[in-house]
């Protein structure tokens, strides 16, 4: 497989095996972004807490992977950016840059890069302010009622959408493409 060093969006777009990003980490890049926030209750403890979490308007991009033709790890598979249609949500977001990071934490100190007992991995997750519990991003977005993924317009009302128009960036394993009720959560 051939790789440029320097390349223009052309040429990124003639040839489908170059990856434009200019961080290897990012699979999800965004004009703008929304931090979502909500209140919820701790699993561990049962206080209640605010919780966080990141959703993009309809003008992001995916990276998409076609690992098809690569089965072993050390070969890097052709991928490229695509243009998403619809808002979505992030989740076991492992790479975020440093500016979102910033803006997370003035909202709140309790979202935060941390080790998952599960994986290994470190993940961006939201923490109990009282006992310290990890918040696991799996029980808030993808189980319905989850904090993050509301069945009714009343519920999407209690999550609060605050847009920041800055570029985004983020290596994020979990992805929720046309999060239902997007439109009744409360732009702030
Ligand atoms: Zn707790």
């Amino acid at each position: 497989m051939t790789k440029t060093i320097t390349i223009t969006i052309a040429d990124a777009d003639a040839n489908p095996h170059v990856n434009p990003s200019p961080n290897p980490e990012a699979n999800v890049r965004s004009p703008a972004y929304f931090i979502a926030r909500t209140t919820g209750t701790c699993w561990n403890c049962g206080v209640d807490l605010p919780l966080l979490a990141l959703a993009l308007p309809d003008s992001h991009e995916t990276l998409e992977v076609d690992d098809s033709s690569a089965v072993e790890p050390a070969v890097e598979p052709a991928a490229d950016w695509q243009c998403a249609a619809s808002s979505a949500f992030l989740f076991n977001i492992e790479y975020l840059p440093e500016a979102v990071g910033r803006r997370l934490s003035e909202v709140s100190p309790h979202f935060r890069r941390d080790q998952s007992g599960a994986t290994g991995a470190a993940y961006w997750i939201n923490h109990c302010a009282r006992c310290g519990a990890a918040q696991g991003d799996d029980r808030l977005h993808c189980e319905p009622d989850g904090a993050f993924l509301p069945t009714n317009p009343a519920a999407a009302a209690a999550v609060e959408l605050k847009e920041f128009n800055e570029p985004f960036e983020a290596g994020a394993a979990g992805y929720a493409y046309e999060p239902e009720y997007f439109d009744f959560m409360r732009r702030v």
